[in-house]
């Protein structure tokens, strides 16, 4: 058995799909673990921790990849990259599915077979497998942080011999895990947090993390969890009570965190123009949603804008200014999901068709793109 760790080639992208700590529990397996030189640096992990661990280092991708059963990446590699690997071998990714056809067909001719960590299914069973969930926690995280950061106020009210300030009023709209985190952190700055969200399911949530639930009244959102825990397109009459409520809401917000998104469809418009306009100078808006479009009229995906004195800020890997944790968490998840499915006495993985996790993160096998859920 041998498992190649990529380095990232994406801009920006400072994430590893290893650690130090994963590589020794393959070790465990007897297998053989190359990590392509300088993987880790960007996330403070080098590459003499990884062959303490156990690794050996390979000097180029082709030295790597060639003889391996299996290729972790974070990010989807040029397919060009992996011409050394065998037919048959397993690349496990972020492979952001709904948006790679092109790239996901170079797997396929290269007879690949390629699993994205990003269809993993919301199931408790795969919780500790879910790469959605450990990136979107720390995302929620550090955009409250750099909001903080950004805004020329502080969050907590402050009583002090010179005066009072009163508190900063934040608002986070998606309440999914980036979106719960962002709620929790704003609290424990001190912030007055609301939130809001289309799936019912949030309001006690939000209630329970001490902030207060906006919703839309009289129009029906989505009852429950709805299809897989997702969200899904909403009516033109929601979609214009909730624009009516945004703009009652957002003027007296001086930090909006915007997290709502929509799989397989662009980000949905939560915050117009004119809705922005309507902030006070000095606001600042994180816009999560952003690889996706963005929640926010205006947003440049990737860039820090000011428009009617408002901070418009679009992070596309937010996770990569966590780079250390963020690698650490995902590759605790490619460990949690490989283990699930190796056999200890044949000394092999094993991947049954009819198992929702393997049915579920299976988008290239046997020469073909395929998966329920591009097919739908
Ligand atoms: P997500 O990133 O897909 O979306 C973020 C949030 O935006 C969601 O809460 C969504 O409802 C909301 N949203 C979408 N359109 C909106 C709109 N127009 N206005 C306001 N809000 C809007 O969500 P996620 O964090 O990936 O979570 C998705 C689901 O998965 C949730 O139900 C979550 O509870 C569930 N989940 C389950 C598990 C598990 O059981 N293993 C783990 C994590 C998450």
């Amino acid at each position: 058995m041998k498992l190649a760790v990529l380095k990232e080639t994406d801009a920006g992208e400072r994430r590893v799909a290893a650690s130090p700590e994963t590589v020794k529990r393959f070790a465990g397996w007897d297998a053989e673990i190359s990590i392509e030189a300088g993987a880790g640096a960007p996330s403070g992990m080098p590459d003499a921790d990884f062959e303490a661990a156990g690794a050996t280092i390979a000097p180029s991708r082709a030295a790597a990849v060639g003889g391996a059963d299996i290729i972790l990446a974070v990010r989807a590699p040029d397919p060009a990259s992996l011409s050394g690997a065998e037919a048959g071998a397993i690349l496990a990714a972020i492979l952001n599915p709904f948006q790679a056809g092109d790239t996901l067909s170079g797997y396929a001719n290269a007879g690949l077979t390629a699993m994205a960590m990003d269809f993993m299914p919301r199931i408790t069973r795969a919780q500790s497998m879910d790469v959605l969930s450990s990136q979107a926690n720390l995302a929620g995280y550090r955009a409250v942080l750099d909001a903080a950061h950004e805004y020329g106020r502080g969050f907590p009210m402050m009583m002090t011999a010179a005066g009072t300030v009163s508190a900063a009023k934040l608002f986070v709209m998606g309440v999914g895990v980036a979106g719960l985190q962002a709620i929790a952190t704003g609290r424990r700055l001190g912030a007055q947090v609301s939130a809001t969200d289309v799936r019912a399911a949030t309001r006690e949530q939000i209630e329970s993390l001490g902030a207060k639930a906006i919703f839309v009244k009289d129009v029906e959102g989505i009852e429950g969890e709805g299809t897989g825990g997702y969200a899904s397109e909403m009516s033109e009459e929601y979609k214009a009570a909730q624009a009516k409520l945004v703009s009652d809401h957002i003027a007296r917000q001086d930090i909006v965190i915007t997290t709502a998104l929509i799989p397989g469809r662009p980000a949905p418009r939560l915050i117009s123009d004119a809705q922005l306009a309507s902030m006070k100078p000095g606001s600042v808006i994180v816009d999560l949603a952003a690889p996706q479009g963005g929640n926010v009229e205006g947003c440049v995906p990737g860039e820090t804008v000011r428009k009617h004195g408002v901070t418009l800020m679009a992070p596309t890997n937010i996770n990569a200014s966590l780079a250390e944790v963020s690698s650490q968490l995902y590759a605790r998840n490619l460990w949690n999901f490989l283990s699930a499915f190796w056999d200890g006495d044949a000394k092999s993985l094993v991947w049954p068709d009819d198992d929702d996790i393997v049915r579920g993160v299976t988008v290239v096998k046997d020469g073909k793109v395929s998966n329920e859920r591009l097919n739908a």
